[in-house]
Formats: structure tokens, sequence, C-alpha cells
């Protein structure tokens, strides 16, 4: 059985909209899986600490049959394999990809959280979310357009489409 996921992605470090690009192909190529659609990238300031360049975000659309922990499995390898370093909570990362939505699943436990925690207070998920379903709901019906006009201001500005670099 196959579940529509989103997964977030952001970058502030080494050529940020390039490092998505590349996270996206590598989400292309996840086994059971099948990407459906790609938002926009928009560039925004940082939450938490000021001292970090700005942010690129966007998100995916997934068509998978994998399991929600299998999914993370894959998004942590990726970006190890781009390279990321935790160096601190919220601080600079060359890449972040974090299950937005699986479906219309809620899953708390030690390693995952779904709906994502923070993704109400985020504009720069759930914009990229509504470029790629306007009607998204939660699983609790409230509706990702709703939570978008309350959510803070980080200042997202929507960058051209990528063509090979940043
Ligand atoms: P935030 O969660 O506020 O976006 P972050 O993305 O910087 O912070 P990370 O250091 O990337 O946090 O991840 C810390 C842990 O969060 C991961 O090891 C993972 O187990 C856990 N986690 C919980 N829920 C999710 C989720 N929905 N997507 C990705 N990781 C999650
Ligand atoms: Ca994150
Ligand atoms: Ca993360």
């Amino acid at each position: 059985m196959s579940t529509i996921a989103y997964v977030g992605l952001g970058s502030n470090l080494k050529a940020p909209a390039r490092q998505l690009g590349q996270a996206v192909m590598a989400l292309s190529r996840l086994p059971q899986t099948s990407l459906q659609a790609q938002s926009p990238f928009y560039a925004s300031r940082p939450v938490g600490p000021q001292d970090q360049p700005d942010f690129v975000n966007g998100a995916v659309k997934l068509s998978t049959s994998l399991s929600p922990h299998q999914l993370l499995d894959h998004l942590q390898a990726i970006e190890l394999a781009q390279g990321r370093e935790r160096l601190r909570h919220w601080g600079p990362r060359t890449l972040d990809l974090d299950v937005l939505l699986f479906g219309t699943e809620v899953i708390s436990d030690e390693r995952l959280t779904v709906p994502h925690a923070e993704l109400e207070n985020r504009d720069f998920a759930l914009q990229p979310l509504l470029d790629l379903n306007p009607e998204l709901q939660l699983p609790d019906g409230r509706r990702i357009v709703e939570l978008r006009t309350q959510c803070p201001d980080n200042q997202l500005r929507k960058l051209a489409p990528m063509v090979g670099s940043d």
C-alpha cells in the first residue's frame, strides 16, 4: 500500500539551493517510492541562532510504500551522504530532511514525531506544502492554508527556479 508523504528540505551551507537540488535527485531514487512533485524553493531568515546564513527551504511530495521509520532511515542516509554535520541545535547545516506529513498518520515515539512538531510554526515548511497541495490538511483536520496565515513570519522569499546551480 502506498502513502503520500511530504518531506521538508533545508540547507544554509555550501550552495544551499544546489544541496536541495541534489537531495531531490536522491529522493527520486528511493526504493519503493516515487517523487510526485517538488515545490519552489524559498529563502528565509534562520530560526534560532541568528549568526548564521539564511536558509533555503522546499518540500517534495512522495508516494511511498516504505514505513515512516524506513523513510526516516533513508532521509538520514541522504543527509549524511551530503556531508551533514550536527554542530549545534538549530545551527547551520548542509542538509536537513524532515518528514512533515505521512498520510494521515500520527506518530510520536523516540525517533519520529509526525506531523512534524514545529510544522505549524514554520512558514518555510507550510508554504511549500501549500504550493504542492492547496487543500492539504493535518490529520486532525486543520487546514495548512489556515496555519500559514497564523504562523510567525521568517521573511520568506521565493527563489527563481534553479538552472543547474545557485
Ligand atoms: P527540528 O526538528 O526542530 O526541525 P532539526 O531538524 O534541526 O530540528 P535534527 O537534528 O535534524 O533536528 O533531528 C533530530 C532528531 O529528530 C532526529 O534524529 C530524528 O530522530 C528526530 N525526528 C523526530 N521527528 C522527526 C521528523 N518528523 N522528521 C525528521 N526527524 C525527526
Ligand atoms: Ca528540521
Ligand atoms: Ca531534521
